[in-house]
């Protein structure tokens, strides 16, 4: 008996995994070529999975920022801001988030995950009830754990089951609070925010919505779904992260909320980490500014997306609802997804592997995410990959699972 008698089974998993020949936790990626190519197991490989979507870690004015900031203010804080104090380019970016979004205030974390920790522990009180979609972030569910309010779940992007849901809240409906997301981020699909907002203010209910696979991909300027959507004024907070189309580290909530300045004082994931690095804020004070003035970025992430998804769908694979930088392709088991996930590999083109229980209704996924800085000429070289490891990994038993999820020790979706 010990304390690691409980990953037994996980061991069994993961020694399963290796002897398939296919280990999609362990990938070395061993030299980094560009936004969208590195070299992987020695070979030359496409990225295509990297939820780069402005392809700007590679951007020279995000690079030549986070430069300057190591040379003038060393390479990391060192502690948290509590303890250690605010560098000025906390509080600056701080304040461009709020003006980006128009709204009061923001609060800079130092990871996305950590911003939904940081908020939720706080908000989800003793007494307020959480109303979440089912297949909301797991950073979302853990900060939701974190608090001490009664969670329901209610069913993804159904208006009527959250309106069904608020209904028999009856009073409590003024201490509750929706959680959604803007895109979604393993099917890609995006909420119906003008129907929930509908519903938060017939209600008198709360709203966040995390804009993570949302912000500079939708809306004029980038502001995500809630631009697109034209309910930009309605959200009580907003989330994000830097680690997708801002290309670094970092997470942020931003609010019209005065009390938003509070929780800096109540938030242990933001009071007991250290701040993010001079380099991380100087770059994504960078892309913030490029994501917001460069549309055609947008428009060619868009471009790209259309390319792969339809490309995908002509071949008959079953995607996501609907075009989306995020193309996943369902597979009828977790076998069949691994192997065609390895094949790619072995292929040059490197995708997400999403299985069961991290994903939504158990689904084996294979999940693409398409960036502004693919190539057309890479987007046809992925289209004909899986065009020409479809059969192969089909004509596979669908039955004969002999690998079981590798991830049987993750909390839930
Ligand atoms: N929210 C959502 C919706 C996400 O998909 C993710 C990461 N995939 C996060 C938050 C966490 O962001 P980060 O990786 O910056 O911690």
């Amino acid at each position: 008996m010990g304390i690691f008698d409980k990953f037994h089974s996980l061991a069994a998993d993961q020694r399963a995994l290796v002897d398939s020949g296919v280990n999609p936790f362990n990938v070395v990626i061993e030299r980094l070529i560009s936004a969208t190519e590195a070299i992987v197991n020695g070979r030359r490989t496409i990225l295509a999975g990297t939820n780069n979507y402005l392809g700007l870690t590679f951007d020279p004015q995000c690079i030549e920022a986070a430069k300057k900031a190591v040379q003038d203010q060393g390479t990391g804080t060192t502690g948290s801001r509590m303890a250690n104090g605010t560098y000025v380019g906390h509080a600056a970016l701080e304040r461009e988030f709020a003006d980006f979004f128009g709204y009061r205030s923001a609060i800079v974390f130092s990871t996305g995950y950590l911003a939904n920790l940081g908020m939720l522990s706080v908000l989800a009180g003793q007494g307020d009830t959480i109303l979440v979609d089912a297949h909301c972030h797991a950073s979302i569910y853990d900060g939701c754990r974190m608090g001490s309010a009664e969670i329901i779940r209610f069913r993804h992007n159904n208006v009527i089951d959250l309106e069904k849901r608020l209904r028999r809240l009856g009073k409590k409906t003024a201490n509750t609070m929706i959680l959604v997301e803007g895109i979604y981020s393993m099917l890609g699909d995006r909420a119906p925010l003008a129907d929930i907002v509908t519903l938060k203010q017939k209600y008198g209910a709360y709203l966040l919505v995390d804009e993570a696979h949302s912000l500079g991909v939708l809306g004029e300027h980038g502001r995500g779904l809630l631009e697109e959507a034209g309910v930009g004024n309605s959200m009580d907070f907003i989330i994000g992260t830097f680690s997708k189309s801002l290309g670094a580290t970092g997470g942020f909530c931003v609010s019209n909320h005065p009390e938003l300045d509070l929780i800096r004082y109540a938030s242990r994931p933001y009071i007991f980490t250290a701040s993010p690095a001079p380099p991380v804020i100087a770059s994504t004070r960078t892309a913030l500014k490029i994501l917001e003035t460069h549309p055609e970025l947008r428009r060619r992430l868009w471009r790209n997306a259309r390319h792969l998804y339809q490309g995908l769908d002509d071949m008959g694979f079953s995607l996501g609802p609907e075009i989306s930088p995020i193309v996943a392709v369902r597979m009828p088991s977790i076998k069949q997804a691994l192997v065609l996930w390895g094949n790619l590999l072995d292929r040059g083109v490197y995708v997400n592997l999403a299985l069961p229980p991290a994903t939504p209704d158990s689904a084996s996924l294979i999940r693409c995410s398409v960036s502004a800085a693919h190539t057309q000429e890479q987007i046809d070289y992925i289209c004909k990959a899986f065009s020409d490891l479809r059969e192969g990994a089909i004509a596979l038993d669908a039955q004969s699972t002999a690998v079981d999820s590798p991830l049987d020790v993750t909390p839930a979706f």
